[in-house]
């Protein structure tokens, strides 16, 4: 997936010509600037949304997104359940793990896991089909993917999005299915903007 975030349209443009089509944005509103034009002329488009989310943003990312890789706890679930229902438009999910358990990160402590996908599957009802991770920038993250697809086995998920620019390799050696790339594809972003 290429996370197109801060990334000037031209640059975005290149990457769909070629033929690319699956995208990543971390905000929901800078998305909403970009993606519903460029869905007009791309109509194959996959948005991911990687970023964390808030529940008041919840019924602009559901019409927005294709994907939402980071639900991480039960009110967000709540919610995306209650939207969904609502307007009939069904996202495909992905939980969010903090597998460093740092405590300004987004993501479901390792331990709660299990219960935030039950409360998912039977109480909202979502169906979950992976896990996200963003390990800590100063940890080796060889060990956070291991841990990740340990936990995606254990819980029956087949979907598993871990590795960015710098790791992406080795994140497919440990059984990712979805890689995020944002730098390494397009070039650095406008830190400018936030
Ligand atoms: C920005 C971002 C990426 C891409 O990072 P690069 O280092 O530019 O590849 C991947 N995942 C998330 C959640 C991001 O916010």
């Amino acid at each position: 997936m290429a996370v197109a975030k801060r990334q000037p349209m031209d640059r975005i443009r290149n990457l769909l010509n070629a033929g690319h089509r699956i995208f990543g944005e971390n905000r929901v509103q800078e998305a909403q600037t970009k993606w519903p034009d460029l869905r007009e002329e791309y109509p194959d488009i996959e948005l991911h949304l990687v970023g964390p989310l808030q529940t008041n943003k919840v019924p602009e990312a559901v019409a927005l997104f294709d994907v939402i890789q980071s639900v991480d706890r039960t009110k967000l679930a709540a919610k995306l359940g209650e939207e969904m229902t609502k307007t009939g438009k069904s996202v495909r999910l992905m939980v969010q793990v903090n597998t460093g358990e740092e405590a300004q990160k987004s993501g479901i402590a390792p331990s709660s896991l299990g219960e935030l996908i039950s409360y998912c599957h039977e109480t909202a009802p979502l169906k979950v089909e992976g896990l996200m991770c963003l390990p800590p920038l100063v940890d080796e993250p060889t060990m956070h993917f291991a841990l990740l697809a340990k936990l995606a086995r254990e819980h029956g998920l087949p979907a598993l999005s871990m590795g960015m620019s710098a790791d992406f390799e080795q994140a497919v050696h440990f059984g990712a299915t979805h890689v995020r790339v944002g730098t390494a594809l397009f070039g650095p972003r406008d830190e400018s903007r936030k």
